[in-house]
């Protein structure tokens, strides 16, 4: 009889989870009135033993246990059920058991009926069920198979599977109706591999967990009360975030520090499923339920796969097992054994494949063989008729193998009709495709000045840096020094500032190892930074400008049809409200020599002082008025010699503001009381004709223009980015390659002089 002909009103039927959606679909339209509920063996068992995180946080805090490893306790403390056993390590887990006994909850099994399909039950089982009716169903099948087919790797396996797949399609047969069978995840590259090349859509499971995208990085690096709200702001992923959120709510009566194991646990076991296609080539277990005009493959039908072996290496032993009515490893092996031959036995239309080896390892046929005594059949030959792609692939691996090893394979004769640009290489960029892209962004796209300095220096410098991420950042010393220097200068003009305390604080919080030769200098430049905020206090009595705001952090939202948001941080804001306006400056601290130059803003390059100005309008002051935008130059230590100034005043000199100056003297006096021989910025002077030849002025059309500008560039870099727009195109300004200067892809990129940009060779350096 079928498991359908046990099924009456109040029935458990107890189902593996793999096949529960299709035993529902066929219960539903077989007998639609029948009561049944749904549940797996492991879930029945666990309905007398259920525990929760609490019990899990009383195993780790009173026995200062791992997570995983009070999880092992827990999970089989449910198979005791004596007041004692003749062993200590049972009789220890009974003591833990009544422990958590509170912690603990059992359900009632209210069903007159329980109906298990497709599992063995053990004496413990059939002990917890005891006083309840139950029926256990197996499918026995009667179809007899004759042969197996061997392959020396698993390339031709596959590729073997695929021919046939592709001949049973160009035969009628539905794509939904063909099923691959107990592939175990070493399958899945090469799989969804061939399913590209032949133009085959397989649904292919996500291996991805939680943990591991995006945002589960962010939950578990910024655990705090506000992380959920940081992640709505940030991120777009519904399904991703709801997920997050429910392992979040799980945990919110705990101090969230306490329980960061437990949440990496919990993300780690919570898998991504990919959107299964809907015609395509399925994967399913054995576990699922075959129809007679189903065509099954099962690849892999090798020692130690298939069937899976059991070792007496479980948290029980087989001795253990045996007291308490477990299977013992023997069992399970010989129950696993008789599994998979039932199974194959029930299915009409079956190939069934293995390989003798793969990239790693060599491989047998399955033991079952011996009892299943299929004839092996060797030297499959493809037809070469299904793919153009793959054919030309083999040739080229064929050619591959004559040119280097002087091996002639059969392939060069079958295949010589193709003509393929072999050893001929094009560097060129081909476009992905924009779905693609925007799934590999996950929706979302952070820009900010370097990113978008980069997709101007050469979109595909930007591809490699911004998008594929190929250059790791790695610390170093000089990155470190200069995140010191940000760091203390951003305290150093606040109340209570405390040099040596900010200084060691910075120092205590890196992961990167000093060398004694890197201590003794960053000793050493304690002074030149002191020197630094002295200077600037210094400065700060020639300005009126009164206010300050420090590490500004402004993002701006420029979505489109994804979440695109522009990202930057201006290192001090010195501003003062006065008048129903507010004048503000804008400085960013800088190691190094920066360029100063705005003319190259038209090219997308060099922009980053007027970025600092487009984020500034984002500011929410009153009619603001920009005095000025500056670099200063810090940990800069080139001095030019001169005679008429000492070393001090030369030192301070450098430290002068450099960048533009608001040429409005209503706004400039409001700004720098000593403008007319500036004592805080750099070159700016008046003579008799008004301002020296040598100030950097601008006026508020133009910096309303540059803002413009910039907003141009990044809407222009932006649609260009989500558009896939990846070229090689470095820029040559005036002759002089900017755009591969320092870059690191020199090696990946095969640039070549056809692929250079050349711009410049303009005098006109106005923002029109
Ligand atoms: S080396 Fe030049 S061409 Fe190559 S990626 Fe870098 S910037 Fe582009």
């Amino acid at each position: 009889m079928k498991y359908l002909d046990y099924l009456t009103d109040n029935t458990l039927l107890v189902v593996p989870n793999d096949i529960k959606e299709d035993i529902i679909l066929e219960v539903t339209e077989e007998k639609p009135l029948v009561n049944i509920k749904y549940i797996s063996l492991e879930n029945l068992r666990r309905s007398f033993f259920e525990y929760d995180e609490k019990a899990i946080y009383y195993l780790m805090k009173h026995y200062n246990l791992k997570y995983e490893v009070a999880l092992i306790y827990l999970d089989n403390m449910l198979y005791l059920k004596k007041k004692s056993y003749d062993s200590e390590k049972l009789n220890n887990l009974l003591k833990l058991k009544v422990e958590v006994k509170n912690l603990i909850k059992t359900r009632k099994i209210n069903f007159d009926n329980i109906v298990v399909y497709g599992y063995d039950l053990s004496n413990f089982d059939l002990e917890l069920l005891k006083d309840k009716k139950i029926t256990m169903v197996k499918d026995k099948g009667s179809y007899i198979h004759n042969c197996v087919y061997e392959f020396k790797t698993i390339n031709e396996e596959v590729e073997f599977v695929f021919d046939k797949i592709a001949e049973l399609i160009k035969q009628g047969i539905g794509i939904n109706k063909i099923k691959l069978m107990g592939v175990t995840n070493s399958y899945y590259s090469i799989l969804k591999r061939m399913g590209y090349f032949y133009n085959i859509p397989i649904s292919i499971p996500n291996d991805i967990n939680l943990y591991q995208t995006t945002i589960g990085k962010y939950f578990i690096d910024n655990l705090s009360d506000t992380v959920i709200d940081e992640i709505k702001e940030k991120f777009t992923n519904q399904d991703i975030i709801n997920k997050v959120i429910d392992i979040y709510n799980k945990y919110i009566e705990y101090d969230i520090n306490d329980i960061k194991d437990l949440i990496i646990y919990d993300l780690k076991h919570t898998k991504i499923k990919n959107k299964e296609l809907k015609n395509s080539v399925k994967l399913i277990s054995f576990d699922s339920k075959v129809s007679d005009d189903d065509y099954v493959f099962i690849l892999g039908f090798n020692y130690g796969s298939i069937p899976v072996i059991y070792k007496d290496e479980d948290f029980f032993n087989d001795e253990e097992k045996k007291l308490l009515g477990l299977f013992t490893s023997q069992e399970l092996n010989k129950l696993e054994k008789m599994k998979i031959i039932d199974k194959i036995n029930s299915i009409k239309n079956l190939y069934i494949t293995y390989k003798l080896q793969d990239n790693k390892e060599k491989y047998l046929i399955s033991n079952l063989n011996e009892e299943l005594n299929l004839k092996i059949i060797k030297d499959y030959k493809s037809s070469f008729n299904h793919s153009d792609l793959y054919n030309q692939i083999v040739l080229s691996s064929s050619l591959d193998k004559l040119i280097k090893y002087g091996v002639k394979d059969e392939n060069l004769v079958y295949l010589n009709n193709y003509d393929l640009n072999y050893r001929k290489y094009d560097n060129k960029y081909n476009k992905i495709e924009n779905e693609d892209l925007l799934k590999y962004l996950n929706d979302n796209l952070l820009l900010s000045y370097s990113s978008i300095d980069n997709y101007y220096k050469c979109s595909f410098r930007y591809y490699l840096n911004n998008i594929l991420k190929v250059n790791k950042f790695e610390e170093t010393y000089q990155t470190v020094l200069g995140s010191l220097f940000h760091y203390v200068l951003s305290k150093a003009f606040t109340d209570d500032f405390d040099f040596e305390k900010e200084y060691q604080t910075f120092l205590d919080n890196q992961k990167y190892q000093f060398n004694n030769k890197e201590i003794f200098f960053i000793e050493k430049l304690k002074n030149e930074l002191k020197f630094i905020i002295d200077t600037i206090k210094k400065q700060y009595q020639n300005l009126n400008l009164n206010q300050a705001l420090y590490e500004q952090k402004i993002f701006i939202d420029k979505s489109t049809s994804i979440k695109v948001t522009f990202m930057g941080i201006i290192d001090k804001i010195l501003y003062k409200e006065e008048d129903n306006q507010t004048i503000l400056c804008i400085i960013d601290y800088k190691t190094g020599n920066p360029i100063l130059d705005i003319d190259n803003t038209k090219y997308g390059l060099e922009m980053q002082l007027p970025i600092y100005l487009y984020l500034s309008k984002e500011l929410k002051f009153k009619n603001i008025k920009i005095a000025g935008f500056y670099l200063q130059k810090i940990l800069n230590n080139e001095i030019n010699k001169d005679n008429n100034h000492s070393y001090l005043e030369l030192k301070e000199n450098n430290l002068k503001l450099q960048g533009y100056t608001n040429d409005d003297l209503n706004i400039l006096e409001k700004f720098d009381k000593t403008y007319e021989n500036s004592q805080v910025i750099k070159s700016l002077k008046t003579t008799s004709n008004g301002f020296s030849h040598y100030s950097k002025m601008i006026n508020d059309e133009e910096i309303g223009k540059l803002i413009e500008i910039v907003d141009e560039k990044i809407n222009f870099a932006r649609d260009n980015i989500l558009n896939g727009s990846f070229d090689i195109n470095p820029k040559r300004l005036d002759g002089e390659n900017i755009g591969c200067l320092y870059c690191p892809f020199i090696d990946i990129c095969y640039r070549q002089e056809k692929d250079i940009v050349d711009i410049g060779g303009d005098d006109n350096a106005s923002v029109d």
